[in-house]
């Protein structure tokens, strides 16, 4: 699946032969076709699709090895994985989090019945200020869910440090650091629990899917049992659970893709570095950097424009990038607080680096397959359309 811009197909074929062929913002990495058949046959044989069968299992204990832990789900997608672990830790009252992110993750607190508190952004790597969060503690604050993004982490250590001084949770929205490390830690290894996302548009795609990783077997269990609709035995429901578990044949991709994830995240790599030595010199945009002792999965390519000095704004350039078949995304714009369920109840001045923030960025195409021709074709348009002013 590739998407565009507005998350909606770009399919090359459609294009005439003329306009030059479309570079999507992402591109789901798929497995040889044959090879997926394979992983799906025993399914023909056995018609075990759901409820914990055997590709759901071994993934889970693949996952785990490659993750480092010992006690995870998969869910049926990311957005559960969060909600099931809210839950699970029977949370009240106020969390803190970060209004630079993706609707889900506020959603999930919020369907939670819990009220978010938003914290701002440090400007340097865009991740939850620890700051911030400290100054918004009150007798209500029970967790506190930062978010991994981009392919970086948060400052783990200044917010565990804050969260065992004030008795709260640590509940990570990983979605995007699947494959991210810190001095050879794995990014599930922070915090009471992890979410990560197996969407078709992440690094690591089981089509749809998620994972929820804690530290205990206790946990896992109250998880298991929630993400099925709280049952805890035969003719037991011991809790109100949804339904969040993961099908077979998300299991069996999720086999297939994780056999080339190392080479993904490599290629990954290539394509990062290729933009990097293009862009890093221009006046006006600026690059993620790299964070000390961190090995990023390269998951996004943000950059941001500060327009007066670039020549062109942020919309300007999606506007005209997209124009010659090129597809960036505004993402995170907007923030979540000024989405309409949001709007009446919060103001995004009490978080300004993070209002301006999604005001300047831009991601840019990236994905495993991506061609350096292709990567340089994005930056001469980019270059093209700051120094055209
Ligand atoms: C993708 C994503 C989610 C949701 O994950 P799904 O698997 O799509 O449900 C949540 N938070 C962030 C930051 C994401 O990027």
């Amino acid at each position: 699946m590739t998407l565009d811009a507005t998350g909606s197909h770009a399919d090359a074929d459609e294009h005439s032969n003329d306009s030059p062929v479309p570079i999507p913002v992402t591109r789901s990495s798929m497995p040889d076709f044959d090879a997926f058949v394979e992983e799906i046959r025993p399914l023909w044989d056995s018609r075990w699709l759901t409820n914990r069968g055997e590709k759901v299992r071994q993934l889970e204990s693949e996952l785990n090895a490659y993750l480092g832990v010992s006690h995870s789900a998969l869910t049926v997608n990311g957005h559960m994985a969060l909600e099931t672990l809210l839950q699970a830790f029977e949370l009240k009252g106020e969390v803190i989090t970060t209004p630079f992110t993706f609707a889900s993750t506020t959603h999930a607190i919020v369907r939670s019945g819990l009220t978010p508190v938003f914290a701002d952004i440090k400007p340097d790597d865009y991740t939850i200020d620890p700051a911030s969060i400290e100054a918004l503690i009150t007798p209500q604050t029970s967790a506190i869910v930062p978010v991994h993004i981009y392919g970086t982490l948060c400052d783990v250590d200044a917010i565990q440090d804050i969260a065992d001084r004030y008795g709260l949770k640590v509940i990570y929205d990983a979605a995007h650091a699947f494959g991210v490390e810190r001095d050879g830690v794995g990014a599930a290894a922070f915090g009471d629990a992890s979410m990560f996302s197996f969407h078709a548009t992440k690094v690591f795609n089981t089509i749809e899917g998620g994972l929820a990783v804690v530290r205990d077997q206790e946990m896992l269990n109250r998880v298991k049992h929630l993400q099925n609709f709280g049952i805890t035995g035969r003719d037991q429901v011991g809790y109100v659970g949804g339904n969040a578990k993961m099908n077979e044949f998300s299991a069996a991709m999720g086999l297939c893709n994780l056999r080339t994830l190392k080479d993904d995240i490599r290629r990954r790599g290539i394509v990062e570095s290729a933009y990097r030595e293009r862009l890093s010199q221009v006046a006006g945009l600026r690059l993620l950097n790299p964070v000390e002792g961190v090995a990023s999965n390269h998951a996004y390519l943000p950059v941001t424009i500060d327009s007066d000095e670039f020549g062109v704004t942020r919309d300007g350039l999606h506007d005209g990038l997209a124009i010659q078949g090129i597809y960036t995304r505004k993402y995170f714009y907007p923030l979540v607080t000024d989405f309409d369920p949001y709007r009446e109840d919060y103001d995004s001045s009490g978080t300004p680096n993070a209002a301006r923030l999604s005001n300047e960025v831009l991601t840019l195409p990236m994905y495993a397959d991506l061609q350096i021709a292709d990567v340089n074709r994005v930056c001469d348009a980019i270059i093209a359309a700051g120094a055209a002013v």
